[in-house]
């Protein structure tokens, strides 16, 4: 069969290849690709930036964001031939930690978990693949093509319940809510903010292409000309950009018992320092948290079939701006300014 597959560590290593037929160890339920997201992620580990390979191998399958539809239940999935589903990625250290003894991997307390098609495990991008029951996840059919937003969702479902679960540490009526970037991300983020009936602001540099009009159908409201200048302070920012000077902006804007969520990740300093005891100050006059964010537990993924499921499905399916044929896998990994998430689709959802 075809996968797209990459030597991690070393940048032009990634090309479509025949590789064997994934092995039954990888789990009993057996699945034909329908589509694979492509992600900031997939484009590091293709500069040669990170990725591991599975041991004793020197090649990676690419891909996380997965959908497909299973051939094979296997013999104890309660899946059916037919349904849709999607891959977790990410499997418990060893080990393990507190956190993975308890199914919380996300939560990972000594970074000795794997994950498919990023860190030793081959992910999704073969035109088959095969998953242990326990991490495959049933999508609804009806929403086809859109069960591939299933894993950005997941982490956008954990970054809304952390805001929730702080939000509980004393009397809370969160009204606003600010998203800075309006990648698939963040607008998944302003969309579950909608479903939570925020008050709903996206700040991002576009001034033009679909992320104003995406944002407006949600009933929310677009800004470009950056956080310093909302005229208002939230009491929620969820951080989708991991650019300093953002990061900085919003820990200035928010308001009194006000969180904020960090789920970008950013490399580099800022631009122009806040002094670090000011801006300790501010957080606690103002009993502000800032929180950090990061993948997804079986329940999240469970919250984000619900999310996707509610969601308008002409705005789920603008979210997805290309579909490229796994032979044209190079150009789903070239971002265009007009993407928000570009596909490589493998087989008809
Ligand atoms: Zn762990």
């Amino acid at each position: 069969m075809k996968a797209i597959t990459v030597e991690p560590n070393k940048s032009g290593t990634v090309r479509l290849e025949e590789v064997a037929e994934p092995d039954i160890h990888d789990g009993s339920v057996l699945v034909q690709a329908i589509a694979v997201g492509v992600c900031g992620t997939d484009v590091e580990i293709v500069e040669g930036k990170y990725g591991w390979a599975p041991p004793g191998k020197d090649r990676l399958v690419l891909g996380h964001e997965s959908l497909g539809r299973v051939l094979d239940p296997g013999s104890q999935s309660g899946l059916k031939k037919g349904d849709l589903v999607v891959g977790i990625v990410r499997r418990p250290d060893p080990v393990p930690c507190s956190n993975c003894a308890v199914g919380e991997w996300d939560m990972c307390r000594n970074g000795q978990y794997t994950e498919r098609g990023i860190k030793q495990i081959d992910g999704f991008m073969s035109e088959r693949w095969r998953i242990e029951p326990e991490y495959a996840i049933k999508v609804p059919s009806s929403l086809g093509m859109l069960g591939v937003l299933l894993e950005p969702a997941s982490v956008v479902a954990k970054a809304w319940e952390q805001v929730t679960s702080i939000g509980q540490r004393a009397f809370w009526e969160p009204r606003t809510v600010l998203v800075t970037g309006a990648g698939p991300i963040g607008l998944l983020a302003a969309l579950l903010g909608k479903q939570r009936d925020l008050d709903v602001h996206v700040v991002d540099l576009a001034t033009s292409g679909p992320k104003p009009e995406l944002v407006k159908s949600l009933g929310a409201t677009y800004h470009s000309d950056g956080v310093a200048n909302l005229g208002f302070a939230p009491d929620v920012i969820i951080e989708c950009t991991g650019v300093g000077q953002v990061i900085a902006d919003a820990i200035q804007a928010v308001g009194a018992g006000g969180i904020i969520c960090l789920t970008g990740v950013g490399r580099g300093g800022v631009t122009n320092p806040l002094p670090i005891a000011d801006v300790a100050s501010q957080g606690v006059l103002k009993n502000n948290v800032i929180v950090g964010t990061v993948n997804a537990s079986k329940r999240h993924w469970y919250k984000a079939t619900q999310v996707l499921a509610r969601a308008d499905r002409s705005f789920l399916s603008r979210l997805i701006t290309r579909c490229e044929t796994p032979e044209n896998f190079r150009r789903a990994l070239h971002r265009e300014p007009q993407d928000i998430k570009a596909v490589i689709q493998f087989s008809e959802a």
